[in-house]
C-alpha cells in the first residue's frame, strides 16, 4: 500500500489507464486536424472539449498531464468536487448539461463557457448570479435542432426571439449555439441537424442584434465529431473517444 491508499497492483492499473487515456486523445486530436484539414479548415479553430462525467478525477489529472485544456462537465455538484481536487491545474471548465436556474449561482463561479442555456428564466438568474460577482458570463444558445428527440434546448424557430430577450442582460455574453442531435450511429444522418444549426447561426448573424457574437457552434461527439467539423463546429464536445466508455 502506498501512502496513497492505493495498492500497488492498483497503481500499475492507473498506469494503464493514462496511458490508454494519452494514446486515445493523441489520436482524437489526430483525427480533429485530419477533418479540419480535409475540409479547408484551420484545426486551430476547432476546439477540444473533454467530456469528464462520471471520470475519476485521476483520470481527469492523466488527461490535463497529456495535454486536455478545457473540461465539459453536465452537473454542477459533480463538476464543483472535482474543480476543488483540481484546483491547482490550469485549465478551463465549460458546463455542458442542463442548468437549473437554482444552479445558477455555482455555475457562475465555476464556469468559463455555459453551453446550455435554453430559456430566458435561467439567462436571468446566470445574470443575476454573475453580476453579484462582477463577472460578464459567456454562455451558448442550446437549441434542440431536431424538434423532438431531444429534451433540451429552445426550437430553432424561437431561437432569435430568446436571444433577442438575453441579448441585453449585461452580465452575459451569447457566443454562439450549442446543440445535442438526436443520437445516430451513422454520423450521416446527424449531418442534416449540423447543417441546421450552422443555417441558424447565419440567420442570427444576419439579424446583427447588439451584444450577441455567433463566432461558436458548439456540436459534434465522439461519434460524430468529423462530420460535426466539416459542417462548420467551432467546438467539439468529447468524452468516450478520450476516458474511454463511462461506467
Ligand atoms: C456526454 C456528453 C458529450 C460527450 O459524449 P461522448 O459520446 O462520450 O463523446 C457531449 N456533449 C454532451 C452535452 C454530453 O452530455
Amino acid at each position: 500500500m502506498r501512502s496513497d491508499g492505493i495498492p500497488a497492483q492498483g497503481r500499475h492499473c492507473e498506469t494503464v489507464r493514462s496511458e490508454g487515456i494519452e494514446s486515445r486523445l493523441k489520436l482524437v486530436k489526430e483525427r480533429i486536424e485530419a477533418a479540419a484539414l480535409a475540409c479547408g479548415r484551420d484545426p486551430e479553430d476547432v476546439k477540444l472539449v473533454a467530456v469528464s462525467k462520471t471520470v475519476p478525477v485521476d483520470d481527469i489529472r492523466a488527461a490535463i498531464k497529456v495535454g486536455v485544456r478545457t473540461i465539459g462537465e453536465n452537473y454542477v455538484q459533480e463538476a464543483q468536487d472535482k474543480i476543488e481536487a483540481l484546483r491547482s491545474e490550469r485549465v478551463s471548465w465549460h458546463f455542458i448539461g442542463h442548468l437549473q436556474s437554482k444552479k445558477s449561482k455555482y455555475a457562475v463561479k465555476l464556469f468559463d463557457l455555459i453551453h446550455s442555456v435554453d430559456s430566458l428564466k435561467v439567462a436571468k438568474e446566470l445574470d443575476k448570479r454573475a453580476g453579484a460577482i462582477a463577472k460578464v458570463q459567456k454562455v451558448l444558445i442550446q437549441v434542440n435542432i431536431s424538434g423532438e428527440t431531444t429534451k433540451f434546448g429552445i426550437d430553432a424557430e424561437q431561437a432569435v426571439e430568446l436571444i433577442r430577450r438575453i441579448a441585453p442582460l449585461e452580465n452575459l455574453t451569447i457566443c454562439g449555439l450549442m446543440t445535442m442531435p438526436p443520437y445516430f450511429n451513422a454520423p450521416d444522418k446527424v449531418r442534416p441537424y449540423f447543417k441546421a444549426l450552422k443555417a441558424l447561426q447565419h440567420l442570427i448573424r444576419n439579424e446583427a442584434i447588439a451584444n450577441v457574437h455567433m463566432e461558436e457552434l458548439s456540436m459534434g461527439m465522439s461519434g460524430d465529431f468529423e462530420t460535426a467539423i466539416e459542417e462548420g463546429a467551432t467546438i467539439v464536445r468529447i468524452g468516450t473517444a478520450i476516458f474511454g466508455e463511462r461506467a
